[in-house]
């Protein structure tokens, strides 16, 4: 298990070098495809960024387009998965300044992020 404080966590977003906040991406850790705040808004899960905020890193956009459940083999394709579960299989934990630890999933890399912005499946 990975743990950085949210300094960190922030860091690496600002590093992934996209457009702007909705764009941010992370990597469902169950089926590994790459997911931010724009794909949640275009799935329905909120209109505006202020209402997926709270499912970002942290719920599979799988959730919101009647994806099933994680395969054993990831195929590609989004889950159903959230950390909010019985079972933590997460990799990431972010842990605030009072020594709070948040499961999340990993930000993706530049690449991946830069990539996923402009609509290229990474
Ligand atoms: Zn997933």
């Amino acid at each position: 298990m990975r743990q950085i404080t949210v300094d960190q966590f922030r860091a690496e977003l600002v590093a992934q070098g996209v457009s702007s906040h909705e764009h941010f991406a992370f990597r469902c850790p169950m089926c590994g495809t790459i997911q931010s705040g724009q794909d949640l808004i275009k799935a329905g899960a909120g209109k505006t960024f202020a209402e997926v905020e709270r499912y970002i890193a942290f719920s599979c956009v799988g959730r919101w387009t009647g994806a099933g459940a994680p395969r054993k083999k990831p195929d590609g394709k989004p889950c159903d998965w959230t950390l909010g579960g019985l079972f933590a299989l997460h990799k990431l934990e972010v842990v605030t300044p009072e020594g709070q630890t948040c499961p999340r999933f990993e930000p993706a890399t530049p690449e991946e992020a830069q990539a996923h912005e402009k609509g290229q499946m990474p």
